[in-house]
């Protein structure tokens, strides 16, 4: 019988479990706090239970498996990349980014992803699986330990689609604004959705207060679909709606990242498409210079044709800024780590 993932259980289903097995409530607060404050990840490590009731929890559950395999600092800035191996043996990378406000840790949601963004590494190789609320979560454990820092912020910008994995996605996040875990202000969470539509919908009637991130990449239906398959299931007007309801019921102002690629969307009538779709909309734009990626041919423009970009969007009145590469000596952007690191097995396995 497998073993149940015991930090997956939010704090009511733990309570529920522990009772079920016949110890009293009070030994699931316990469980609980060792789990999602002290961030332990051993059993044994329990001290305060008996020595019996470890044991059974050794027996019937298991902390989900979310190890250190390659870590990386960067030396051009305070960015460390971390590639973890699951229970499954596969393979995940975070990043820890320290900001003047606080520590930020940028996570993954899935193994892999299926959404197929052409420039984007993670998807390369498809989905392999969703993850679970609890391998989202030991990620942020497993960085807050090992820095003995404070994570304050949380991205869900790593590999993966959050909106694909739904459910897990969702009680992550209220797990990781409990105030009985890590409590995490949800004002201090971010997620990045490629735009799965129905799902920003369910999300905005979630009653949750994170910030919610559209990667546009495209201001017309066509360019869009240049560089995203989703956008053949979802219009950009349709997209657009479901952004726009996300800020009506939730108050929180959306993010639009849009991936600067050298000559596919960095021009004039870029900029003027993209000032249509949202000079009327209380948003912010967040501009990437598209990092390479090796199996790709897209490059990123000049820092002058972004700067350029910046600033015409500035002028028409729209909040934008440029995203400040970081890490870039680690892998640090958007699945290169753990693509390096399933290359290298190929080769090996060869
Ligand atoms: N599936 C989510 C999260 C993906 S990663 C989403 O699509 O939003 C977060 C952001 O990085 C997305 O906007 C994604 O499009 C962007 N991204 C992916 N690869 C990139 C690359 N090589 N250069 C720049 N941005 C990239």
């Amino acid at each position: 019988m497998s073993k149940k993932d015991i930090c997956s259980y939010d704090y009511e289903e733990l309570r529920e479990e522990i009772e079920r097995i016949g110890e009293p409530s009070f030994r699931s607060r316990q469980i609980y706090e060792w789990l999602h404050v002290k961030l332990t990840d051993r059993f044994q490590d329990m001290t305060n239970l008996s020595k019996k009731l470890r044991e059974r929890l050794c027996e019937e559950y298991e902390i989900a498996k979310v190890e250190v395999i390659e870590h990386q600092v960067s030396k051009m800035d305070p960015t460390e990349k971390f590639l973890f191996e699951l229970g499954d043996g596969n393979m995940i990378e975070s990043v820890l980014m320290r900001y003047s406000y606080g520590n930020s840790v940028c996570i993954s949601s899935q193994a892999g992803c299926r959404m197929g963004c052409r420039f984007c590494a993670s998807t390369i190789g498809g989905l392999k699986r969703n993850l679970t609320p609890s391998e989202m979560l030991r990620q942020i454990y497993q960085i807050q330990r090992l820095s003995k820092e404070r994570v304050s912020n949380v991205v869900v910008m790593g590999t993966g689609e959050p909106l694909d994995n739904y459910d897990n996605f969702v009680k992550f996040i209220r797990m990781l604004s409990d105030g009985h875990g890590l409590h995490i202000s949800q004002r201090n969470i971010t997620a990045s959705t490629c735009g799965i539509v129905p799902n920003i919908h369910r999300l905005a009637s979630e009653g949750l207060q994170i910030t919610l991130a559209l990667s546009l990449h495209g201001a017309t239906q066509e360019k869009r679909r240049q560089l995203m398959p989703v956008a053949d299931r979802y219009s950009l007007e349709e997209v657009l709606e479901a952004c726009d309801v996300y800020f009506r019921k939730t108050g929180r102002r959306v993010t639009f990242e849009y991936s600067l690629v050298a000559g596919v969307n960095d021009g004039p009538d870029d900029v003027r498409d993209l000032t249509a779709i949202l000079k009327d909309r209380n948003c912010h734009v967040n501009l990437i210079p598209v990092n390479p990626v090796k199996e790709r041919d897209y490059r990123k423009p000049n820092s002058k044709i972004a700067l350029d970009f910046e600033n015409k969007l500035e002028k028409n009145g729209i909040n934008v800024t440029i995203r400040r590469e970081r890490g870039s000596d680690i892998d640090g952007a958007c699945g290169q780590l753990r693509r390096r690191y399933a290359a290298a097995n190929v080769r090996r396995t060869r």
